[in-house]
């Protein structure tokens, strides 16, 4: 048997790929990953205490896109969510984003919206060039701020002082006038119904597509015949570190169980000051479960171990460009996904990512090749109750998104 094509990891960029060229291509694709799971770094699973947990850290779906939400929507169900996030500053837990009540809870002040913004320009130190990470917070809140909440938080994760990281890594989170405590702005924030494993099990149920876990596509590269190839691993290790290693920031992650139904207040605490872990995560507030016990997961940066975090910073893009040349010289192999593309992208931009790649492949716009269900699956006459079920999961799942969108 030959495949059309061989793509190497079954995280969002792989498999929406290969949902894609399955069911709107009528393709042939083989999907190798070395992991023993589907998912990549957005996998969960139940742990031994029957909570549902996230394996590569906390996940939080949100997105403004409306063509990447009714995508994913074909495979899922959603649970309505929004993040909350505090952090542990001077003795007290208060919220991050900085907001209106931060610094009044932070400086025992009763500040108004406008008094505030005013505050912050009075203790801001505008930057004319916002090139690094301490520009954009040092520009906005000032010194003591970005020392309280975000120098010790940075050096920690980043191993880098925020002036030595572009500009970007501090901007994903903003800074607010108002009371909103949410972590994101996006107009779409939710979690998949039954988690993301279940979510990719939808995605890559196809008999166009055949998986192979615990396997290395180097070891099979030569032995399984296939057209083109998709590659969403390392771009660096994919040409053997030809111009030195890409860093990338890795983390440990070490989980608990408690026997108390809740632990924190919101889903995730930071920790700027305290600590080797950045943060801790409690399940049950991301993903609604009950359960009389909890289980959370403490995050402690490293510099070595499996590649999460690509590192943004001038000289890291420069080492990049070398290896996005040598991908470019490479017409039988397409490069997508985070580590791949060597970008620090959420999971809503690398499917939108991985979108784009499929309407370039078909020729097509990105919106219709979106939608595009020009082959359905080939079934067999009589369906196993499994598949009747997932189909139905599948049928529900676009009422759903019907009421989704409408309380979005
Ligand atoms: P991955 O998920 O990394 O998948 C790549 C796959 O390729 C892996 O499974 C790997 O095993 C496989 N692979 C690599 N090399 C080979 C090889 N040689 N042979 C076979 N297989 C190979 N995004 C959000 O939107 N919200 C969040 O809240 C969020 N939180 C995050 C928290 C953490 C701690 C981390 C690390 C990331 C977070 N992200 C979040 C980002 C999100 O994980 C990524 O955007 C997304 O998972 C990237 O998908 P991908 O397919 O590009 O890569
Ligand atoms: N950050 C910080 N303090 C915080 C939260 C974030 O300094 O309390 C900085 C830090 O450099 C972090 C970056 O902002 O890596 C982006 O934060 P985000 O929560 O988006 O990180 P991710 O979820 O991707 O790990």
């Amino acid at each position: 048997m030959k495949f059309d094509y061989l793509i190497v990891g079954a995280g969002f960029a792989g498999s929406v790929l290969a949902e894609r060229l399955a069911r709107g291509s009528g393709k042939k694709v083989l999907l190798v990953d070395r992991r023993s799971h589907i998912g990549g770094n957005a996998y969960d699973h139940y742990d031994d205490a029957g909570i549902l947990v996230h394996k590569y850290g906390p996940h939080i779906f949100h997105t403004n896109s409306r063509e990447v939400f009714e995508y994913l929507s074909n495979f899922t169900r959603w649970r309505q969510y929004e993040h909350r996030v505090r952090a542990s500053v001077d003795g007290q837990l208060v919220p991050i984003p900085i907001n209106l009540d931060t610094i009044n809870q932070l400086y025992g002040l009763k500040l108004t919206s406008m008094e505030v913004e005013k505050f912050f320009e009075s203790v801001a130190e505008p930057r004319e060039h916002v090139r690094t990470s301490e520009d954009v917070v040092v520009g906005r809140v000032g010194r003591e701020l970005y020392e309280k909440f975000f120098r010790g938080y940075t050096r920690k994760q980043w191993g880098l002082d925020p002036s030595q990281l572009d500009a970007m890594v501090t901007a994903r989170v903003p800074v607010r006038t108002n009371r909103d405590d949410r972590y994101f702005g996006d107009t779409y924030q939710a979690m998949p119904l039954r988690g993301y494993t279940r979510l990719f099990e939808n995605m890559l149920d196809h008999d166009n597509v055949k998986i192979l876990l615990n396997t290395d596509y180097r070891e099979i590269l030569d032995v399984i015949p296939h057209d083109k190839m998709i590659y969403t691993g390392p771009v660096d290790e994919f040409f053997d570190y030809r111009y030195g290693k890409l860093p990338y920031r890795s983390l440990k992650f070490e989980f608990e169980t408690v026997n108390e139904a809740r632990v924190q207040p919101v889903a995730v605490v930071n920790y700027p000051n305290e600590h080797l872990y950045t943060r801790v995560t409690e399940f049950k507030h991301l993903t609604g479960q009950e359960h009389p016990k909890s289980s959370l997961v403490y995050e402690y940066p490293l510099s070595e171990g499996d590649p999460y975090y690509p590192v943004p910073r001038p000289e890291n893009n420069e080492l990049y460009k070398k290896y996005q040349a040598l991908a470019e010289e490479r017409s039988d192999v397409l490069f997508v996904g985070r580590l791949a593309t060597y970008k620090y992208y959420n999971m809503d931009q690398v499917v939108a990512q991985a979108l784009s790649v499929y309407a370039r492949i078909v020729g097509q716009k990105r919106a219709e090749a979106t939608r595009a269900q020009a082959v359905p699956a080939p079934r067999p006459v009589l369906a196993s109750p499994a598949s009747k079920r997932r189909r139905a999961a599948v049928t529900v799942s676009l009422t759903e998104t019907a009421v989704a969108l409408k309380g979005a």
